[in-house]
């Protein structure tokens, strides 16, 4: 465990394996912490919140610097961590799974140093205080991306953390914690215990030491860690499931709309929250975009990385049956395994999905599309604000002013817009069951701070 500025032994014995999901072998292990280890890291995190939160912005903003500067020594390194423990693509684990928290530990040191930690209301003073200790729990499916979108903006605030990273890909994560080491920052501003959700994090969400929980997972774990950190009365971020739309409007370029959107849903294996998993098309072009979609996703058929494990596969497949026997009609894909060895599913679409099926409603977190057919806008807008979450979106339309009309009415925290780029500081998180909260640029630091009005 990385505590108090130091790697040391866990209290127990017991240790977790790391599987590449391409080879199904063991590629390591790491210690399975409990929640002595946990208390440990939470102590030295507490120990260390003082001297931190005292350190002028600008100082912090230095350090997040460095840490950036170590992780861009490291990417090449980090790319090889996430395709071996994650399964990812050598060229996407270089693209995203490493650039992408370069870009946001770089922005974090950028807005550490210009955040407005003070501001004057009438009388008032009001000064933006760090939150305190953090607890991060995060997933694997973007495992260093979403380690930084929380501990960046955490000590951009002042705050100190104890993360506890997925079991699945707890690799990158003590790769972190080396940069972090590298990058000089105080001993216990950071502190990184693995090990298993049902026991590590559920010590860490209880830990009356931890002030606040950022969590990143699926609905399920996050309602029950939502449900605790409210009876403790600790802060709470959640960053929970989506089963985003894709709203291709009459009018739009349908063949570029459709194959950017099949490409979003394939890129990961599927295992995106924010993936586009629903896609909405006029009835007048719904067979034409249906045969666009089996040729776009056919194309993956050899590209696709596994998925994390087989359990991930299994769900996934589940879902395919599910699909099947409810009535979707299968395109192309489906639950024969393309490959061994390895967790691969074949990329998938299906037609005719309706609203109550099962593969309409629920995230399945692997490479399945659902096609839906809309008769007009009205009935467009509703099918795509017919399911609990409410992460993402997209909407493609001849002029933006429609497509920015029609992205208004739509349930969820982020829309793009005729193919808009991502933005690493637009505030990233969900309406309805996708979450509470928002991440990344000036909002996601927000969330780490507390407000003190001095009245003058
Ligand atoms: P998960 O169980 O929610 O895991 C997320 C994180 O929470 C992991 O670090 C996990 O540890 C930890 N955790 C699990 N149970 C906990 C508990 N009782 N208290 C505190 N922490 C706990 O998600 P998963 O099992 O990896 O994936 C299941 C499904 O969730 C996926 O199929 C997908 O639908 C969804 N998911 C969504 C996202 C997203 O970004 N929105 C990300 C991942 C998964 P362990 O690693 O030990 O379980
Ligand atoms: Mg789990």
């Amino acid at each position: 465990m990385y505590i108090d500025g130091a790697w040391r032994p866990a209290a127990g014995a017991e240790t977790i394996a790391v599987l590449d999901p391409g080879t199904e072998q063991e590629i390591g292990r790491v210690p399975a912490g409990t929640a002595d280890d946990i208390d440990a890291a939470v102590r030295a995190a507490r120990a260390a919140l003082p001297g931190w939160a005292a350190t002028a912005p600008a100082e912090r903003g230095a350090r997040l610097a460095a840490l950036r500067d170590v992780l861009v020594a490291r990417k090449g390194e980090i790319a090889a961590t996430v395709t071996a423990e994650l399964g990812a693509p050598p060229a996407f684990a270089q693209k995203v799974h490493a650039a992408l928290p370069i870009t946001v530990a770089g922005s974090y040191a950028e807005l550490a140093a210009t955040h407005a930690f003070e501001e004057q209301l009438g009388n008032s003073r009001v000064h933006h205080e760090p939150v305190g200790v953090v607890g991060a729990i995060t997933p694997w499916n973007y495992p260093l991306h979403q380690i930084v979108a929380k501990v960046a903006p955490a000590l951009a605030a002042g705050c100190t953390v104890v993360l506890k990273p997925a079991e699945n890909t707890p690799l990158v994560a003590r790769l972190f914690a080396a940069a972090v080491h590298e990058a000089g920052l105080p001993a216990g501003v950071f502190n990184l215990v693995t090990g298993l959700g049902t026991v590590a994090g559920q010590a860490l969400v209880e830990h009356p030491g931890v002030d606040m929980v950022s969590f990143t997972g699926s609905t399920a774990v996050g309602r029950a860690i939502g449900a605790a950190a409210g009876a403790a009365v600790k802060r709470v971020a959640l960053e929970l499931g989506g089963k985003s739309a894709n709203v291709i409007l009459p009018g739009a370029d349908l063949a570029r709309a459709v194959n950017v959107g099949v490409a979003n849903v394939m890129s990961n294996s599927g295992q995106t929250c924010n993936a586009w998993t629903r896609m909405l098309v006029h009835t007048a072009q719904y067979d034409e975009a249906v045969e666009l979609a089996r040729a776009a996703a056919d194309k993956y058929a050899d590209r696709i990385g596994p998925v994390v494990s087989a359990e991930q596969r299994a769900r996934v497949w589940s879902y395919i049956d599910k699909g099947i026997a409810e009535g979707a009609r299968l395109v192309t894909g489906g639950t024969e395994a393309s490959r061994t060895p390895g967790y691969y599913v074949r990329p998938t679409v299906f037609a005719d999905v309706t609203e109550e099926m099962t593969i309409a409603q629920e995230e399945i977190f692997g490479p399945v599309l659902v096609l839906m057919r809309y008769t007009d806008e009205a009935d467009a807008l509703r099918i795509a604000n017919s399911t609990a979450y409410g992460l993402s979106g997209a909407v493609w339309a001849a002029d933006e002013a429609a497509a920015v009309a029609f992205a208004r009415g739509m349930e969820t925290g982020q829309v793009d817009i005729n193919g808009g780029r991502f933005n690493p500081l637009a505030p990233f998180g969900g309406y309805k069951q996708s979450g509470v909260g928002r991440e990344l640029g000036p909002h996601g630091l927000s969330e780490y701070l507390q407000t003190k009005s001095l009245q003058l």
